[in-house]
């Protein structure tokens, strides 16, 4: 909620009657700007305290979903700046653009390449998440090669003409697929705004400046259409940074709601695809809801996917896996046993080496409350003790004949307790996990 607990005492009776159920009207405000109550439960509220109220509690950015099903694109929604002052929430979109004025053999082999381009990173899934078809040529190839899109992929789509009967006829193939429509602009957005009512698809604003949008914005909330993405078009990246910056200030600090929706970003750049791949990291960091790019190269998505993972991620969650026996090949009763943190990065990584070693193996992942090695030594949560219960916990002696524990070199001083509290004999393992290897096919 915008509003403090002293705003919202300013809006109430004043009277402490307690039917609320709270002793002061101020406690009861209090509660109410933690959300920890509804407004219903004062009956006295006049009409215009309810409509304050209820506009204060609308999220300052607004939250839109493109597609239907697992796959949807959600965006929006955020509270913050900064992503160290609570967390992002909803991912930035990437997806990449098709021209319709390519051949059906081209459209389909790009499509082939688009729908591959999944990762698992960390053990989560990484995937793009919408296509997006360009008009270049007339009504019937923009049909023709949307329809194309649709029946070879489960992406999210994204329409790009200002030619209304194109979107018509392809928002009646396949607006039941929640397509986001690009775009409105101040010459067309009152033709096109009846098709977005009739279809009640999301839709891209785009205005040269934030006057501009805001302008149009409003015009069409002022019509009930508010599934709205925002586009300040091509300029500058400085430039187009310091927009959307503001975009996000401006929604969440002055409640300006015809600006309190995500944006959208078009990097294009096929001379040079590692330029394009830099400038939408920029812009995936700050503060786009959805990066198109033109090149859809398997490292060009996974450099951007990899990073928006890294700036979503919850920066007070790390991400872990489950504290016990991993085991990796076939392995048998004389396998070595490797032991780690829980940290997904750490032990994702050790895993990746174990695996590259060929060497069948048991890793035994600690509960350090994903912290890595390091870290979690120094505050003490991999430690000789919290090493000798997590073996005696996951009972790794029953999974093999030997009592031989492969420990992080970085832990090394560790060997001498641990032996001691564990039983087992101590091996320093390598400090770097790309040691790993060699260290286990000459062990
Ligand atoms: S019911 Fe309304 S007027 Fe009565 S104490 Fe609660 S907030 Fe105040």
């Amino acid at each position: 909620m915008g509003l403090s607990g002293l705003d919202i005492y300013k809006l109430l009776p004043k009277t402490n009657c307690r039917e609320c159920g709270f002793v002061t009207c101020l406690a009861f405000a209090m509660q109410l700007a933690k959300r920890q109550v509804s407004s219903e439960k004062c009956p006295y509220l006049s009409d215009e305290a309810k409509r304050t109220l209820e506009s204060a509690s609308r999220p300052p950015i607004k939250l839109i979903t493109i597609g239907e099903g697992d796959g949807k694109l959600e965006i929006g929604n955020e509270t913050v700046m900064f992503r160290h002052e609570e967390k992002f929430h909803h991912p930035c979109g990437l997806g990449f653009i098709i021209e319709d004025n390519l051949g059906d053999k081209e459209i389909s082999e790009t499509i082939k390449k688009i729908n591959a381009l999944n990762f698992e990173r960390v053990g989560c899934m990484l995937r793009p998440d919408l296509i997006a078809i360009r008009q270049n040529g007339n009504t019937d190839r923009f049909v023709q090669a949307v329809k194309a899109v649709r029946e070879q992929t489960s992406m999210n789509l994204m329409l790009m003409s200002k030619d209304f009967k194109a979107q018509q006829e392809a928002l009646k193939l396949v607006s039941s697929a929640r397509p986001l429509v690009y775009c409105l602009d101040k010459d067309n957005y009152q033709e096109f705004s009846s098709l977005i009512s009739e279809f009640k698809v999301p839709v891209v604003v785009c205005a040269q400046d934030l006057s501009g949008l805001s302008e149009i914005t409003q015009n069409l909330i002022n019509q009930g259409i508010e599934d709205i993405v925002l586009d300040t078009g091509k300029k500058a990246t400085t430039e187009k940074i310091w927009e959307m910056t503001q975009i996000r200030r401006l929604s969440l600090f002055r409640s300006q709601r015809s600006l309190g929706f995500p944006s959208l970003v078009i990097v294009e750049n096929r001379a040079d695809p590692f330029q394009e791949t830099l400038t939408a990291i920029t812009y995936i960091a700050k503060y786009a809801g959805i990066v198109l790019i033109s090149g859809n190269e398997t490292w060009e998505a996974l450099a951007l996917l990899t990073l928006r993972q890294n700036i979503y991620t919850d920066p007070q969650k790390p991400l872990c896996v489950e504290p016990k026996i991993y085991p990796v090949g076939n392995v048998n009763n004389n396998s070595p046993v490797l032991i780690t943190t829980n940290f997904s990065l750490t032990y994702y990584t050790v895993l990746g080496e174990v695996e590259a070693s060929k060497v069948p193996s048991y890793i035994v992942a600690s509960d350090t409350e994903g912290m890595s090695v390091l870290t979690a030594w120094a505050a003490e949560k991999f430690t000789a003790e919290t090493i000798a219960a997590t073996l005696d916990k996951c009972n790794i002696k029953d999974s093999v004949s030997h009592r031989r524990l492969i420990i992080p070199g970085y832990v090394a001083v560790l060997s001498g307790e641990l032996e001691e509290r564990s039983g087992w004999q101590i091996i320093v393992g390598p400090k770097e996990a790309s040691g790993i290897p060699s260290f286990l096919k000459n062990l």
